[in-house]
């Protein structure tokens, strides 16, 4: 099934200049950028996207994390997209995660991970939406477009 999902190139990834180096991981599976934006997290739209984790010990280690420099989001789309940008991924802690996977390459430990990726569809449809406008999202139309010009 094709989705779409939410990446965030994290800012300890973003600092030490991965950022092309991951989104080539994506783009070599057959992942297709459809939106992407270079932004700073501020606190509300921090703990508006980990709302979940509020409370947990690692929460304002988070905060502070993704709100300390520019980070890269991203919306993904292909088939199985969640789960394939989560296997492209790693796991969590990067001490875990398998050889070749984004976060072994990349992450600095268990918060400074790389990456962010959606775990489901509803997470990503509401991970999305605090991201992007529906006009930031291409669209099957521009698809067209993007074809006759290739
Ligand atoms: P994932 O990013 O793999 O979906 P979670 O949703 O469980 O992982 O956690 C969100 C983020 O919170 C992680 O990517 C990581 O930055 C941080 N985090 C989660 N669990 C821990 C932990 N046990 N220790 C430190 N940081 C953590
Ligand atoms: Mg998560």
């Amino acid at each position: 099934m094709k989705e779409k999902t939410l990446v965030l190139i994290k800012p300890d990834a973003f600092s030490m200049h991965y950022s092309g180096d991951i989104i080539k991981h994506y783009e070599n599976e057959g992942l297709k950028i459809v939106a992407m934006k270079l932004m700073k997290m501020d606190e509300r739209i921090a703990s508006k996207h980990y709302a979940e984790h509020f409370g947990r010990p690692y929460y304002k280690d988070l905060m502070g994390f993704m709100t300390s420099g520019p980070i890269i989001a991203i919306v993904l789309e292909g088939e199985n997209a969640i789960a394939n940008v989560r296997r492209i991924n790693g796991k969590t802690n990067p001490a875990m995660a398998d050889e070749g996977t984004i976060r072994k390459l990349y992450a600095t430990n268990g918060t400074r991970n790389a990456v962010h990726a959606s775990d489901s569809p509803e997470s990503a449809a509401r991970e999305i939406s605090i991201f992007f406008n529906a006009s930031e999202i291409l669209d099957e139309e521009y698809e067209v477009i993007m074809e006759e010009i290739l």
